[in-house]
């Protein structure tokens, strides 16, 4: 199979999962439209959007990167605002052949116009409750100054709403800046709450910081494509069976490679490590996962086979409950005829 019919069969996949997914980088110029419409907040033109928000060149690192949400963020502060924006991208993520998401955000960050955690938590669950989108929320604590009552709420809240539109916890944010081992407390917390978790680890911080997403007993690594750097820790990687949702654009976006052929991704693979494809943030890195699925492929001579196993990595790795996952696997197989 040459690359245009690998690429024109990945086109036609209508069965895939998404595990990596932020909300505020995932609101489409439309969706951002609709709910800024409901809320009576006027918003720039599609061009003065895209400017933004969008990254076009790259930025220099994951800090300059993370400026690019101050807009999509301002339309998040309202129940009316998150509800709709959770329904709009489910419905999207319908269109473009996903059956299966795990969409993430930061409870703490939508909180300006004085909802507290939890309402924003309910809100993004009615949103989910709208769509057909088989899909579990993620909940984000944020690395940052000052914040770790914030973060305890935001586990609290997990707990509250787990199995309930909510599936597990997670930790994003500048990660060069504020070091993976000092949260170690958070994920005891979980762990002691019986709430699953993965980690942002490995991005714009080396292997360290995996070692501590490790340590603390998470099974996934959100990115984790700088664990590459020791290959004694590719080793564990592979051993614990833990899997790295990567996110081949995002990387290039935050400039941790410089092109898509530099990202690890058949190092992993050779090496048995088991990985996801994700978009991260689609709409700030104008991509989809689609898109994402024929990057690699084409850049590192993958066959449709491999792509599927990609896919069936994401749904045995994501916090979808036994039936969902039985229910999905069956549909990715499907693809295989
Ligand atoms: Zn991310």
């Amino acid at each position: 199979m040459n690359n245009q019919e690998l690429n024109e069969k990945i086109n036609k996949m209508n069965n895939l999962v998404e595990l990596h997914l932020h909300l505020d980088g995932a609101l489409s110029i439309n969706n951002c439209k609709k709910i800024a419409k409901i809320q009576n907040i006027d918003i720039p033109s599609d061009n003065e959007i895209l400017k933004i928000m969008t990254v076009k060149d790259g930025c220099r690192d994951l800090n300059e990167f993370l400026t690019k949400f101050a807009f999509p963020m301002s339309l998040l502060q309202t129940s009316e605002g998150i509800k709709n924006a959770v329904k709009n991208l489910e419905d999207e993520l319908i269109e473009q052949g996903i059956i299966y998401a795990e969409i993430r955000f930061a409870p703490q960050l939508h909180t300006k116009s004085g909802l507290n955690q939890e309402e924003v938590v309910i809100s993004a669950i009615e949103g989910q409750n709208l769509s057909k989108l088989k899909s579990n929320l993620i909940l984000c604590c944020m690395r940052g100054n000052n914040n770790h009552d914030e973060n305890m709420e935001t586990i609290r809240i997990a707990k509250k709403y787990l199995g309930k539109g909510v599936s597990a916890i997670d930790l994003a944010g500048a990660e060069a800046s504020y070091k993976t081992a000092n949260y170690e407390d958070i994920f005891r917390y979980a762990e002691e709450l019986g709430i699953p978790y993965t980690i942002h680890a490995g991005e714009a911080d080396g292997p360290s910081s995996v070692y501590d997403a490790i340590r603390f007993g998470s099974k996934r690594i959100g990115h984790g494509v700088r664990s590459i750097e020791d290959p004694n820790l590719v080793k564990i990687i592979a051993q614990k069976d833990i899997t790295l949702e990567v996110c081949p654009t995002s990387n290039i976006c935050t400039s941790v490679y410089n092109k898509i052929i530099d990202i690890p991704i058949k190092k992993f693979l050779d090496k048995g490590v088991k990985i996801t494809i994700n978009t991260d943030d689609p709409a700030v890195c104008d991509t989809r996962l689609k898109e994402e699925l024929k990057l690699v492929a084409n850049a590192f001579n993958l066959t449709y086979e491999d792509i599927l196993k990609l896919q069936l990595n994401a749904i045995k790795a994501s916090f979808a409950s036994r039936e969902v996952k039985e229910e999905v696997i069956n549909m990715i197989l499907k693809n295989i005829i």
